[in-house]
């Protein structure tokens, strides 16, 4: 894609997010999801003040790493298998993707293991849809007082992929949902947990999402194209 072309759809995002949220909510924060793009395409969104990148596989991560690291910081947003956490704990910036304890309990020991933090969010099924990975949002509370005591792991907030359905209504309602239940856990200061991330919303949604409150929006297709 041209460079103009690019420098295009990335203000039209910038500006549809500004305008989106009526002064409710700030504009969330835009990530670029550059999984299955070449580096060569990646490396000029540095040129456009974007720093954070998704990616969703962890081996994608380990071929592109040491091409992005100087430019990019790398959100892990796809679903992350516990044995596969080692090969990306010094290069992601933020995993999105936490959604059962052992894999809370494998990036705990991994992350002492390189002496650091890791942030993380904990993924929420809004509709029920588990095969997309999330856990039911009545288990979110009982899973932030026991992964909060793993000392390295640092959760800040919540993620979800909204199911394939593009009816606004419904969206809507699940968008609000999930705000609510972000609120709500915030509300009940857990020790340890930072309720202050919100990462909902894609190329389909992500208007929606900033109305309802996301804090940021992984957004791929409405910048690059359509994936092959
Ligand atoms: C691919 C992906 C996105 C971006 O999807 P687009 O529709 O291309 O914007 C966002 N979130 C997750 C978890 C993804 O896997």
């Amino acid at each position: 894609m041209e460079f103009l072309e690019l420098k295009n759809r990335v203000e039209t995002v910038r500006q549809n997010l500004a305008s989106a949220s009526d002064g409710k909510y700030p504009a969330p924060k835009l990530i670029a999801v550059t999984k299955t793009h070449p580096v060569e395409t990646i490396l000029p969104l540095s040129k456009l003040d974007i720093v954070d990148i998704g990616e969703n596989r962890t081996q994608e991560i380990v071929e592109k790493r040491n091409f992005l690291r100087e430019n990019f910081q790398i959100h892990l947003i796809g679903r992350l298998q516990s044995n596969k956490v080692k090969y990306i704990i010094d290069d992601v910036c933020l995993i999105h993707s936490l959604d059962r304890f052992s894999l809370a309990e494998e990036i705990n020991r991994q992350a002492q293991k390189h002496n650091r933090v890791m942030p993380v969010l904990v993924q929420v099924s809004p509709a029920g849809e588990e095969q997309k990975g999330g856990m039911p949002p009545e288990e979110v509370l009982p899973f932030l007082r026991e992964a909060s005591k793993l000392p390295g792991l640092h959760i800040r907030g919540l993620m979800a992929v909204m199911p394939n359905i593009q009816e606004e209504t419904y969206l809507s309602g699940l968008f609000a949902d999930m705000r609510t239940l972000f609120e709500r856990l915030r509300d009940e200061a857990v020790q340890g947990v930072d309720m202050e991330e919100l990462s909902m919303g894609m190329s389909g949604d992500y208007l929606l999402a900033a109305r309802h409150g996301a804090t940021m929006v992984r957004v791929g297709s409405a910048l690059f194209g359509p994936r092959a």
